[in-house]
């Protein structure tokens, strides 16, 4: 496989751009390498500037559920930018695309669309803030919110009562509100909640973790992160980021039957375009600006051009979608199971609805001290021996994989056999 112009392109690129990137996973550097460039990409499938072709499953981090330039999401997002790219004022794109959420998720009562799911996240735990009158955020270890100071923590093991940033030039005091717990361990949580639960504001969570590979909820753990918010008068906010319209139309909340206060989405709401939402309690809703104290604004939110995107990639997302991405997900978990162990090396294949990963790993992964434990150096050989074989994976050993409606059969068996012999290969090192 040649890769001359996209090493050009990735040296031009590194003199305008930290690494050459505009997100940092997108360099390769968790699996070594250079990245390459894409020319164009349609259905399941990425074309190189040098031509070479690859079976996706990054999907745009889970944005692209109905695969690349879906002709319904092109077409509405034509006929959208021909109306006018931006208005900085309101239009009828904005209530349809609310409508369609809502009526998918009843919880969210009124919403508010942002640019991305970091300003969703952010705005989420402002409002919850005001709405107590309370300074602190839990969160989990291992659970991504996007890249807002107080939500770069992840503290240390067991119970933190103060988390530290993870990110150069987040003052620690910017933290000091954040509290830590494991993913998966509701006796820290409880215990966070004795020490400090008058003052906790809301809880977030991934209700399904898909930012350390893939970790479900342990039966009963979101049930008691609401049992505890409702008893303490916390809220408590699902970070759907990922999981809205990904492990069903209703989320995960719908899958799990438990009903956040409220829910941050981004990635498939829009569609593939730079989108967010914030929704939920109408009461909590009310008190964002104008209606209420709480500020947030946003030039560009409410865009026609990925309010369109969003509405066309939901109205194609009928219940029959999430069964036959069942059946392809759960096709290629089989696969990649299998020929770990004919090939002799542990492994474990999480995976929820049409998100999955492997982790190389004796033990049950369902924290990040169990999710570390994976094998990342042979999952980094494992990476590019797949890629040279025409299959892109993500490239770190703890992001999750997407299967999407463009995925078929036939992608699954290739990426099943080309993953045999990758692993194979990756094995003999
Ligand atoms: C991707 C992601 C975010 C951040 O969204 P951006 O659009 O990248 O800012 C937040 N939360 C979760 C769970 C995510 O996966």
């Amino acid at each position: 496989m040649i890769h001359e112009r996209s090493d050009q392109l990735y040296a031009k690129a590194q003199q305008w751009m930290p690494a050459g990137v505009n997100s940092p996973v997108r360099a390769f550097r968790a699996v070594g390498g250079t990245p390459f460039y894409i020319r164009s990409a349609k259905g399941a499938v990425l074309t190189d500037v040098d031509g070479n072709r690859y079976i996706d499953y990054v999907c745009s981090w889970g944005a692209l559920i109905l695969g690349h330039s879906h002709p319904a999401v092109v077409k509405a997002i034509k006929q959208a930018a021909a109306r006018g790219t931006s208005y900085g004022a309101p239009h009828e794109g904005e209530i349809l695309l609310a409508e369609e959420i809502a009526q998918a998720m009843p919880w969210v009562e009124m919403l508010r669309f942002v640019n991305s799911g970091t300003e969703a996240t952010m705005s989420a735990v402002r409002l919850a803030r005001a709405a107590t009158g309370r300074p602190k955020i839990l969160k989990f270890e291992g659970n991504y919110h996007g890249h807002a100071d107080y939500l770069l923590a992840k503290a240390g093991s067991g119970v933190a009562t103060f988390a530290l940033p993870d990110s150069a030039g987040i003052p620690a005091e910017l933290t000091q509100h954040t509290l830590v717990a494991p993913y998966n361990h509701p006796e820290a949580v409880e215990a966070l909640f004795r020490e400090a639960g008058e003052q906790i504001a809301a809880v977030i969570v991934e209700p399904v973790a898909g930012n350390m590979g893939v970790v479900l909820p342990a039966p009963g753990f979101l049930q008691t992160l609401r049992d505890l918010t409702n008893r303490y008068g916390s809220l408590l906010i699902f970070d759907e980021v990922i999981t809205g319209f990904r492990v069903s139309r209703q989320g995960a909340a719908g899958l799990y039957s438990v009903v956040p206060d409220m829910v941050c989405l981004g990635k498939i709401i829009g569609g593939g375009l730079p989108v967010g939402a914030y929704g939920g309690r109408r009461d909590l809703m009310q008190m964002v600006a104008p209606l209420g104290p709480v500020y947030q604004a946003g030039t560009l939110s409410g865009n026609p051009l990925a309010m369109a995107a969003g509405l066309a990639t939901l109205r194609e997302l009928g219940e029959e979608v999430y069964t036959r991405l069942e059946e392809l997900a759960s096709a290629l978990q089989q696969a990649v199971a299998e020929s770990a162990n004919k090939l002799g090396v542990p492994a474990q294949v999480n995976r929820a609805g049409s998100m999955l990963n492997v982790f190389f790993t004796e033990c049950a992964v369902t924290d990040t001290a169990s999710a570390f434990t994976t094998d990342r150096q042979l999952y980094a050989r494992l990476f590019h021996a797949l890629l040279k074989r025409g299959v892109f994976l993500p490239p770190s050993a703890l992001e999750a994989w997407f299967v999407s409606t463009a995925h078929t059969e036939s992608h699954i068996e290739r990426t099943a056999k080309a993953f045999h012999a990758a692993l194979k290969e990756a094995l003999a090192v």
